[in-house]
């Protein structure tokens, strides 16, 4: 390709028909960091990279998010199956994206990642990224079941370190308090504020985010 100034060419064999493709990514230069949610998702000024983060093989359909692990052997035949022989048409979308282009490549992940029975952490990762790129879409309803599959993939998830494990509970409290489910929050957040074991940062994290929610309604409840 011409040289392009938003995006670069990342080379990729396909885990699957071992076939050749490149597709884009967006050059680090492009896009910064300013904000982000309180469910940790990220806003970016510029691109997006959130967007470039599937690669979906236009060949045979197979697509590959870095987080997977189960990409060999018996769960290859285990994606064939339940993936690979469903789908109609491999789509092409390794060149620029819109949001609806990355929606479509989570989707493929995600399916990939049921067939092959990755682990909920992982399954729980893609559904809130699927939620984020129906915010961006002011797609709330979309956006509410898919925070909802992540906070059901969450609940049954465990990290090999304390930090993660903390990250889990609290988005399991962020998302009963997106999800309208604010006892279930209260007593996410109250044990995250209270254990002793929970780091500064979480227990900052937690106490801030109850409190602004608290604070809120309490101030709506008083204006309505
Ligand atoms: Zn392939």
């Amino acid at each position: 390709m011409a040289f392009n100034i938003y995006y670069y060419e990342s080379n990729v064999v396909c885990k699957f028909c071992k076939k050749r493709f490149t597709t884009y990514k967006v050059r680090p230069n492009r896009y910064k960091l300013v904000e982000e949610h309180t469910d940790f998702m990220p806003v970016y000024e510029g691109l997006n990279p959130l967007l470039y983060e599937v690669a979906v093989c236009p060949h045979c359909g197979y697509a590959y998010h870095k987080s997977m692990t189960r990409t060999y052997g018996p769960f290859m035949l285990l994606i064939d199956e339940l993936y690979i022989k469903e789908l109609k048409k491999p789509v092409n979308i390794c060149q620029e994206r819109t949001i609806d282009d990355a929606i479509v490549s989570y989707k493929l992940a995600y399916l990939v990642s049921k067939a092959s029975m990755e682990e909920p952490l992982l399954l729980a990762n893609i559904a809130i990224k699927i939620a984020w790129l129906y915010r961006l879409k002011n797609e709330p309803e979309f956006e509410l079941r898919y925070l909802d599959s992540a906070r059901d993939f969450y609940s049954k998830s465990f990290a090999s370190n304390q930090e993660g494990n903390e990250r889990i509970q609290y988005l399991q409290a962020e998302l009963s308090l997106r999800l309208g489910d604010s006892k279930e929050s209260k007593k996410g957040f109250s044990r995250l504020i209270s254990d002793r074991s929970t780091s500064n940062k979480y227990r900052k994290l937690a106490r801030d985010r109850w409190e602004n929610y608290k604070y809120n309604e309490n101030t709506n409840e008083s204006i309505y």
